[in-house]
């Protein structure tokens, strides 16, 4: 039985949490509460939120739309030598749909639990970060700071289905070269011990299908030159190639995911009854290779395997990425030893890693504007695009500190040989 006063004192309490929680943390909440979930994100609710966002901070607000409904949002600080090249803070908005039957609270909700851990879809992958970036500026801007370098804040739409009607359209752009953009920051993944990962690179994706086509007949004989066998020989060079990459891997200590091709066969098609002998069958492989890899040359590789199988084997490619531009993480180069000063005055451990899936830094860094993939999430389980993905509020607060250090270090940077 709850007490008559039990509502009063439950709204009460809340009111009480809310008049004292860290006014960046209930910005983290609200953010979250936005629906930017596939198929159908809340991008009006995001660009409203950014919009005041701007106001309240005094920066310029530009808002981008090449696709329709697909609306790119630019906050700009601008530095007090405009025409050096920018800093780009990217992230996006758009978020990957929910199981809510697995999830111990409304994935919407942003709910607090005791310890600090605040349950979202989007609370690690990328929310946090936008927030963090905002947070990181409106500090500076409280203290009185301007930096030398222009920083521009772009909030981009649909990174999880591939960026085609966000990043990728908006780098070819002209209000993409305005940005006139010397470095960028985007998204990387949480860490479970002390380290932070940075990463510098990303893996290339290549989708495709082998076509094997053979003789046909009735399933009581021994039919020569078969669909079948001949996709065999294949699958069997790709499992092979799978099994010395993984041996790699699990051989090296130095080795991460990242530096290694995964090979897994995900589709098999074909066949008509059960007595006939099918004319084609195919295997469909997902591959995700190293960007350090010769492309061409494994390409070629490819084909050989298909050549040697027999007559009439074929690929066909749904997806070949070719981008391979990886960021210099040498000494000498004045960004990396910019972003990496403040890190090393912090104490932080850094781990620099390609990539192992795709994120919108391959488009940025295909432009020629190098960029870095960092999260600010140590000591966290990676959750992205899992259930129950939350981030605790600490982790939160200290990537805000760690972003003011790393955006002034940046945007600080001296001129550079080719801009004076
Ligand atoms: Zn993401």
């Amino acid at each position: 039985m709850q007490s008559a006063g039990g509502p009063r004192n439950v709204t009460d309490k809340v009111k009480k949490e809310l008049a004292e929680e860290h006014p960046s943390t209930a910005l983290f909440r609200e953010y979250l509460r936005i629906r930017s979930m596939h198929p159908e994100p809340d991008y009006d609710g995001i660009v409203n939120f950014l919009e005041k966002v701007a106001s309240e901070l005094d920066l310029k607000c530009q808002k981008l739309e090449f696709s329709k409904g697909r609306v790119i949002t630019i906050l700009t600080w601008e530095g007090t030598s405009p025409h050096l090249k920018s800093i780009v803070l990217n992230s996006h908005s758009d978020v990957v749909p929910v199981f809510e039957e697995h999830w111990n609270t409304d994935p919407f909700a942003a709910h607090k639990d005791e310890e600090g851990n605040i349950y979202a879809r989007g609370a690690q992958d990328m929310k946090c970060v936008t927030i963090q970036y905002i947070e990181a500026i409106r500090k500076l801007k409280a203290e009185g700071k301007r930096l030398p370098r222009t920083v521009h804040l772009t909030v981009v739409p649909d990174e999880e289905i591939g960026g085609y009607k966000g990043m990728e359209i908006f780098v070819k752009q002209p209000e993409f070269r305005a940005l006139n953009a010397g470095f960028a920051l985007d998204e990387g993944l949480a860490n479970p011990s002390d380290q932070f990962t940075v990463f510098y690179g990303e893996k290339c994706i290549w989708w495709f299908t082998v076509h094997s086509v053979g003789s046909p007949g009735h399933g009581s004989r021994f039919i020569e030159n078969t669909a079948a066998a001949k996709l065999f020989k294949v699958i069997n060079s790709l499992m092979e190639f799978r099994e010395q990459e993984k041996q790699r891997l699990e051989s090296d200590p130095r080795l991460t995911l990242g530096d290694v091709t995964t090979v897994n066969l995900t589709k098999l098609g074909g066949g008509v009854a059960y007595n006939v002998i099918p004319s084609e069958l195919t295997a469909t492989f997902d591959l995700r290779i190293p960007p350090t890899m010769d492309l061409k040359a494994f390409g070629d590789k490819l084909q050989n395997w298909c050549r040697s199988a027999g007559e009439e084997v074929t690929l066909e490619f749904h997806q070949k990425s070719m981008l391979q531009k990886v960021t210099s993480t040498d000494e000498s180069d004045p960004w990396w030893k910019a972003f990496r000063a403040p890190c090393r005055e912090l104490n932080l451990s850094l781990k620099p890693e390609i990539f192992p899936a795709a994120t919108d830094s391959r488009y940025i860094r295909e432009a020629g504007v190098p960029a870095i993939g960092f999260s600010p999430m140590n000591r966290t389980p990676i959750l992205l695009h899992d259930h129950n993905e939350y981030l605790n509020e600490q982790v939160f607060l200290t990537g805000i500190d760690i972003y003011t250090r790393i955006i002034t270090s940046l945007a600080s940077v001296d001129p550079l040989p080719d801009e004076c």
